[in-house]
């Protein structure tokens, strides 16, 4: 095999096991900060204040105002607070929204940002951050971007309803998938990438089983920390394109669309990188796009696009959209192919063997 290829190791400090929450104070000391912002959604905002609690003296004040997609009045609001109460760190305890208006204080301040991830979407381990102003979405790549420390504890997932665990599940299993067959893959993101799915496979089905059952929620978030480094480390394709796409101009739900999309766009990809793309076939038990369609429906996932009311007129202009300024694919991509992608998705059709 020619290996060619270039790698960087991401900088965060990773801490990972059951109740490390309680170290939270800890690090903000050895990060040589001692005036944090927990930040949190509405819906967390009690999770938020206990967090803040916990931190005890080290805690400045909570900010419970995050939402979707970052918007630029929210970041404003915070940063108030931030100038208010004189925070010298950010604590983002939630899922991608609450990380993106870390990330979105932290790229305006440099200032140091701890995350608490209560989701599996991986944001906290990328230097992305996707940010939308009078209905436009944006993306800015950037190290202040990335958050310096993530603390991982499974014990925050178990609450995590079992249908959004598995849509988040299926959303980070996405990053793996492309990751793969990433043009700028490396030999690191790549195993990363298998291990993740493989902690997927096997923890998915037993969270759907029994919600709070310790060892499949700490696999799902150790899955979670190996998929968003992928997506973090190495660029996406076609998939990504597509989700943004009908995120973006058809406000479908975020993880919810990831996890009715991936067999399809697996599928599509499956024949021109089938050596990359192998060891799906092996964990889900089939062919690319047909195995993990099976694993999603097994699992209860939303399978048609058609349920978050798209109508066929949305799919020719999502079509449209999609083949504008491409990301690169491993299969060369045309509106024809990609809008009967779409109708398949919509329909909710197990991609062929
Ligand atoms: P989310 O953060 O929007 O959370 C959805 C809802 O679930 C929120 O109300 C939240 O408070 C609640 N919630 C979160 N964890 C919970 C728990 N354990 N128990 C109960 N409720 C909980 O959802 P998400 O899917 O994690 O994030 C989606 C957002 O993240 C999107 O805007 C997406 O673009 C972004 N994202 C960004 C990146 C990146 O690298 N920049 C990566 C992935 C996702």
């Amino acid at each position: 095999m020619n290996r060619d290829f270039s790698y960087a190791g991401s900088p965060a400090r990773i801490v990972f096991g059951e109740g490390k929450r309680k170290t939270v104070a800890d690090w903000i000391g050895k990060a040589g900060c001692s005036r944090a912002l927990v930040i949190s959604t509405p819906h967390q905002k009690a999770d938020g204040e206990a967090l803040a609690r916990e931190i005890g003296p080290l805690a400045c004040g909570v900010f419970a105002g995050a939402a979707m997609h970052t918007p630029i009045e929210v970041t404003e609001a915070a940063l108030k607070v931030v100038s208010e109460t004189n925070a010298d760190c950010v604590v983002s305890l939630g899922g991608g929204s609450t990380t993106g208006l870390g990330k979105a204080i932290a790229y305006r301040t440099d200032l140091l940002q701890i995350v608490v991830p209560t989701t599996y979407a991986g944001s906290e381990v990328t230097p992305i951050l996707g940010q939308t102003q009078a209905g436009r979405k944006t993306t800015v790549r950037h190290e202040k971007i990335l958050p310096e420390i993530v603390i991982y504890d499974p014990l925050l997932t178990h609450g995590l309803p079992v249908g959004m665990s598995v849509t988040s599940g299926l959303n980070a299993m996405a990053h793996a998938v492309e990751g793969l067959y990433a043009q700028d893959r490396n030999p690191i993101s790549s195993l990363m990438a298998v291990e993740g799915l493989r902690a997927f496979a096997r923890s998915l089905p037993e969270i759907v089983r029994e919600p709070n059952g310790a060892e499949a929620r700490s696999e799902a978030l150790y899955g979670a920390w190996l998929c968003g480094t992928v997506l973090g480390a190495v660029g996406m394709a076609l998939h990504h394109k597509i989700c943004h796409t009908l995120g973006g101009s058809f406000d479908t739900p975020h993880a919810e669309t990831h996890a009715v999309m991936l067999p399809h766009t697996a599928a599509f990809n499956a024949a021109a990188a089938a050596d990359v793309l192998a060891p799906l076939t092996e964990i889900f038990k089939g062919s690319i796009g047909g195995g993990l369609w099976n694993f999603a429906s097994a699992i209860g996932a939303p399978l048609s696009l058609r349920d978050f009311g798209l109508t066929e007129a949305d799919l020719d202009k999502a079509a449209s959209i999609a083949v504008q300024n491409p990301y690169w694919n491993p299969r060369p991509i045309d509106r024809a192919s990609i809008r009967q992608l779409l109708q398949d998705a919509w329909e909710g059709n197990r991609p062929a063997d």
